[in-house]
């Protein structure tokens, strides 16, 4: 009998999502065994032809890593779509945005100047810029357009899945092998696999409601009480503006959480709702001691939106 097909595909990301498919460990046969692994660019050397010109839906189950950040990853994530019957949005850039994101801060031309010109590592006497076509003796060489701006998974095509994490959890990644080769049925669609329906703050067990804070700390330079809640130790822990699930991973090891699972459910705005969590933790009335505190958090959209900024309510006016 012949297996479903599983597709692993790495747009553009850090390849972490990638290294959390490794991480699964021996349980990597049962993959092997199980499934037909059709594309997994960083592990083998699959062609995109050989996905062309298969059936659609031919492919049972897709994990895509990585958002949409130039023509081919749009390319392939619409290619992707028409051949799987699963897609899954997979980790935090497939989910929304990701750390990458952070780019939508910028216009295309400021970071390839940055890249390509201003960055000290870069040697560019001639300030080349990398261009889409180059013709050469032998013919016409091209690039993928790098586009103005960063979009997640489910802001260009349909995605059935998703499964947050910067990277996923490989217990995550199990847990859906798993789900497949037990034939159990699928879950709604759009639901967040892994995951929890509240916040961190509600899976942590840290002692909260005691403190308010009259500093911003900074886990570089100072070290957290291990029983207390961060937040109210004056350290940005992002777990009420995060979904549970990772088990309080980062917390419990004594390190706030950066919210990579974006928000609960019941939270449109990651960021938003985070501003309202240190709002309600600040032991001032006054509006300058207020402002003093505030101005002590060096990066607030890089904090509060480490992950989200693509899919926030942030959004550029030429997006
Ligand atoms: Fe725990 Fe962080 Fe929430 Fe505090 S803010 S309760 S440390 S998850």
């Amino acid at each position: 009998m012949s297996k479903p097909k599983l597709a692993i595909y790495w747009a553009a990301s850090c390849g972490g999502c990638d290294v959390s498919i490794l991480d699964i460990h021996e349980h990597i046969l049962d993959v092997d065994k199980n499934f037909e692994l059709v594309l997994w660019p960083v592990a083998a050397d699959f062609k995109y032809k050989d996905i062309e010109i298969m059936q659609d839906q031919e492919i049972f189950l897709t994990l895509f890593n990585g958002s949409i950040r130039n023509s081919e990853n749009e390319h392939i994530a619409k290619l992707l779509r028409k051949k799987s019957k699963v897609l899954v949005a997979f980790g935090s850039c497939a989910h929304l945005g990701g750390i990458i994101g952070l780019a939508n801060l910028y216009k295309k031309e400021d970071i390839l100047d940055t890249v390509y010109n201003k960055s000290i590592s870069t040697h560019n006497p001639d300030k080349i810029i990398p261009k889409t076509t180059v013709q050469v003796k032998e013919g016409e060489l091209t690039l993928p357009k790098f586009y103005n701006y960063l979009r997640s998974l489910d802001q260009v095509v349909d995605v059935d899945y998703y499964i947050p994490g910067c990277p996923p959890n490989p217990e995550q990644v199990v847990s859906i092998v798993k789900h497949v080769i037990e034939k159990k049925p699928l879950p709604p669609k759009g639901s967040v696999l892994g995951a929890g329906e509240k916040s961190q703050c509600e899976e942590c067990k840290r002692k909260k409601n005691i403190k308010k804070i009259r500093e911003i700390k900074r886990i570089a330079t100072s070290i957290p009480d291990p029983e207390t809640c961060l937040l109210e130790q004056g350290f940005l822990c992002i777990g009420p503006a995060t979904r549970s699930g990772c088990g309080v991973a980062c917390v419990n090891a004594g390190v706030p959480c950066r919210g990579c699972y974006g928000p609960p459910p019941n939270v449109m705005d990651q960021g938003a709702k985070m501003l309202s969590a240190i709002a309600s933790v600040i032991d001032s009335e006054s509006p300058d001691e207020i402002n003093k505190i505030i101005e002590q958090i060096i990066d607030p959209v890089g904090t509060f939106y480490r992950f989200s900024l693509p899919t926030s309510l942030l959004r550029r006016s030429d997006i």
